[in-house]
Order: structure tokens, then C-alpha cells, then sequence
């Protein structure tokens, strides 16, 4: 049996990476996708944990070479999804989670229908431009970039085909849970 493919993606600042470092405690056969970006690593962020953190010209020959099951440019920097990695994980039979942006989304979805996609909205825009000034990890003008993204994922995201308010913060998490039980994760 192979694994099952989840696809998570959510404005920058909603709460994806918290959400997934609790949800990933509680269930921990369930995988991480690690992707490649050419962005330079935040503090805290470690190599091969959080990214592959690769140079322009790297990340173009992947592509030249089609290594990418997808990727995209996001705010200046390129982001993208190893063929190898996903297919490995899934035929071991573990369930994976990509955590990437809308098109990319769409992307993966189209060339795997199986894939389960669940886009996380924020209470409100406000509300998401405060958690983003809040982690205090970006500067003005990448806090510009990216709020002037989470409009368009919005409405982008409604397509998807489960989406969470990531308000209360243990809300989410049960109502992620509930998908994945609901999808017959393994090890939900
Ligand atoms: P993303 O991975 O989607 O870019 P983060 O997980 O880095 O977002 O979260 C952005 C900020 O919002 C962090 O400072 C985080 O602590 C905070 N945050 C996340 N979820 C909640 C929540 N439910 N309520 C309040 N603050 C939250
Ligand atoms: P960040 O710079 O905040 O880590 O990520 C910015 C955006 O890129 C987020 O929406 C994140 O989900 C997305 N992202 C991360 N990795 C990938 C990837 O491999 N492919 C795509 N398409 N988006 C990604």
C-alpha cells in the first residue's frame, strides 16, 4: 500500500509551520516533505530540518534536470518539491505532507488527484498581518511582499478541498486531526 499524499498551504504568517510542529509530535509516522528554496535560512532554521537551502544556480539546474515534482518563485526566492523525496516516502508506504504555496498546490494536485489539499485561512487579514509582524523574522519590504500574496491565496485556497480557520490555536489542530482520521492517514 502506498502512502498517502496531503498537501498543506496557507498565507505566510497563518500558523502552518506551528500547526505542523504539533500535529507532527502527535503523529509521528507521518512525514515531512523537506523542500529546496534558494531564500537565505531564518534564524533558528537548520539545514535538511526546515530546507535544503540551495543556490540560485543549483535550484535551475534541478530544474533543467527535472528533479521538481513542482516549484515556484515566492517573494523573491524559488521553492520546490523533490520528485525522488515524495516518490521514495510514498512507496515505503508513509504518508506525507507538503507544505507549500498555492500553486504549487494546484500543481501536485493536478498530476496527483489522490492528493488530499488543506488550505488554513486566517481568522482575518488583520489578524494575519499581526502574527507576521509578530514572529519578528522578516523585514518591511518582505512583510510587504507577502501580505500582498494573501489575497489572491484566499481565494485561491477556497478550492481546496478542506479548509481550516487557524484561530484558536488547539481548534485547528483537533480540526486537522479530523482530516486526516477522516482520510485514513495511518496514523491518525
Ligand atoms: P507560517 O508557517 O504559516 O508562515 P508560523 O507558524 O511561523 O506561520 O506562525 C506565524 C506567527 O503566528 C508565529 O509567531 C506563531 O507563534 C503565531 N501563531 C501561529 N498560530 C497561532 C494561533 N492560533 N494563535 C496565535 N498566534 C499564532
Ligand atoms: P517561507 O519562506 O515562509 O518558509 O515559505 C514561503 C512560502 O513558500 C510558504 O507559503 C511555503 O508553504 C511555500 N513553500 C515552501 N516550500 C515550497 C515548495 O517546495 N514548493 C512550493 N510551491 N512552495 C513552497
Amino acid at each position: 500500500m502506498k502512502g498517502r499524499l496531503f498537501i498543506i498551504a496557507g498565507c505566510s504568517g497563518v500558523g502552518k509551520g506551528t500547526l505542523l510542529n504539533l500535529f507532527l509530535e502527535r503523529n509521528p509516522k507521518i512525514k515531512l516533505s523537506i523542500s529546496a528554496t534558494t531564500r537565505k535560512p531564518r534564524k533558528g532554521e537548520q539545514e535538511g530540518v526546515n530546507y535544503f537551502y540551495i543556490s540560485k544556480e543549483e535550484f535551475l539546474n534541478s530544474i533543467k534536470n527535472d528533479e521538481f515534482l513542482e516549484w515556484t518563485e515566492f517573494s523573491g526566492n524559488y521553492y520546490g518539491t523533490k520528485k525522488s523525496f515524495v516518490e521514495k516516502t510514498l512507496n515505503k508506504g508513509t504518508d506525507l505532507i507538503l507544505e507549500i504555496e498555492v500553486n504549487g498546490a494546484k500543481n501536485v494536485k493536478a498530476q496527483k488527484p489522490d492528493a488530499v489539499t488543506i488550505f488554513i485561512m486566517p481568522p482575518s487579514v488583520e489578524i494575519l498581518e499581526q502574527r507576521l509582524r509578530g514572529r519578528h523574522t522578516e523585514d518591511e519590504e518582505t512583510i510587504q511582499k507577502r501580505l500582498n500574496e494573501a489575497q489572491r491565496e484566499i481565494s485561491e485556497g477556497q478550492k481546496f478541498d478542506y479548509k481550516i480557520v487557524n484561530d484558536n490555536l488547539e481548534d485547528a489542530l483537533s480540526n486537522l486531526q479530523a482530516v486526516f482520521d477522516k482520510e485514513g492517514a495511518k496514523n491518525a
